[in-house]
């Protein structure tokens, strides 16, 4: 899941409009966030089997520190102080936490039962909704489009800078999702665990595009 994650850290900004996107976004995709420095040290592992889901070519293989429930339990707890320290208010770091464990529901709706509950011998759960690309596309669409309404019904764009910064972030993260099943895979889990680290540029680009919007006035 991508654009889902993302559209999980809008509908936060909804709860907590006066605390940043930028924060959200690095919530709802921590478990992405640590995942390829992981695989870079080898300490997780993922295979490129072409044809594996039809949505995805991964077969994880292992990865109980980015991905176990307990794990991301822990994260959250960790970014929630990190925060903390950074005055982000109390609530909301709650809510900080709350989205970085969404992060494993929605990677347990679609991937393969792949997910473990923590790190050593553990179940592995997965509904594998990335069997479907249909199915994969209308929910997490739906998802995505329902938390766009969502942040603008509560974020009005200051000057041109607003529409340019949100929408380009928006069109980018959804023309890389949805073009996802068509690409060629990954070279090689190292190239795919490269690539993967510019991830981390959706979360200053979501503080960015949010700091070009202000909170509606209340009618
Ligand atoms: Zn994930």
């Amino acid at each position: 899941m991508f654009v889902g994650h993302l559209a999980v850290a809008l509908a936060g900004k909804r709860v907590s409009p006066t605390v940043s996107l930028g924060w959200f976004v690095a919530a709802s995709t921590t478990l992405d966030l640590l995942w390829p420095p992981y695989l870079l040290a080898g300490i997780e592992q993922v295979r490129i089997v072409p044809g594996a889901m039809a949505f995805s070519p991964l077969v994880f293989d292992a990865y109980p520190w980015s991905h176990s429930l307990v794990m991301a339990g822990l994260w959250g707890a960790a970014l929630a102080v990190l925060a903390r320290w950074r005055r982000v208010p109390a609530k909301a770091t709650l809510l900080l936490a709350a989205l970085v464990v969404s992060h494993w529901v929605l990677d347990f709706i679609v991937h393969a039962p792949d997910l473990p509950l923590w790190p050593g011998r553990s179940p592995r759960l997965g509904l594998a909704l990335w069997n479907s690309i249909p199915g994969t596309l209308v929910i997490e669409g739906l998802l995505w489009m329902a938390s766009i309404i969502l942040y603008l019904g509560v974020s009005q764009a200051r000057g041109w800078l607003g529409p340019v910064t949100f929408w380009s972030l928006v069109l980018i993260c959804t023309a890389m999702w949805a073009s996802g099943p068509w690409l060629a895979p990954p070279a090689s889990p190292r190239a795919l665990a490269w690539f993967a680290l510019i991830g981390w540029i959706v979360v200053p680009w979501a503080a960015w595009a949010d700091r070009n919007y202000m909170q509606r006035a209340a009618v």
